[in-house]
């Protein structure tokens, strides 16, 4: 479970984040992950509720969680396709050539302050 030091890097950005911006509260904070991004957002909801206690300016910040959507291209027919409906294989030709485009990030999206 690598999400725990994920979060705790979160919150260190997100202090540093208050501190520039003269934040003394977070609102909220939106963080986007890709659907095939090894991290799952579970664990990360879990760790943060252990961890935005512990921080000053996050104790009362809420998180959401935007998933986007995985798109893969075929190196063959140079067609996109949902990642998750065809895997590694290219619903429009059957290629197996095919490479991620997007899906696998893992951003923080934006802050709200109070
Ligand atoms: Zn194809």
């Amino acid at each position: 479970m690598h999400e725990f030091g994920i979060v705790v890097h979160v919150v260190d950005t997100l202090e540093k984040l208050a501190t520039e911006n003269d934040l003394t509260e977070i609102a909220s904070v939106t963080l986007e992950i890709g659907e095939v991004s090894s991290v799952l957002p579970d664990y990360i909801v879990d760790a943060w509720k252990y961890l935005h206690k512990k921080s000053a300016v996050l104790t009362d910040a809420e998180l959401k969680i935007e998933r986007l959507p995985a798109v893969s291209i075929c190196l063959d027919c140079k067609k996109t396709y949902p990642t998750l409906e065809g895997k590694k294989q290219c619903p429009h030709c059957g290629g197996f050539m095919t490479e991620l485009v997007s899906g696998d990030e893992f951003n923080i999206k934006e802050i709200e302050g109070c």
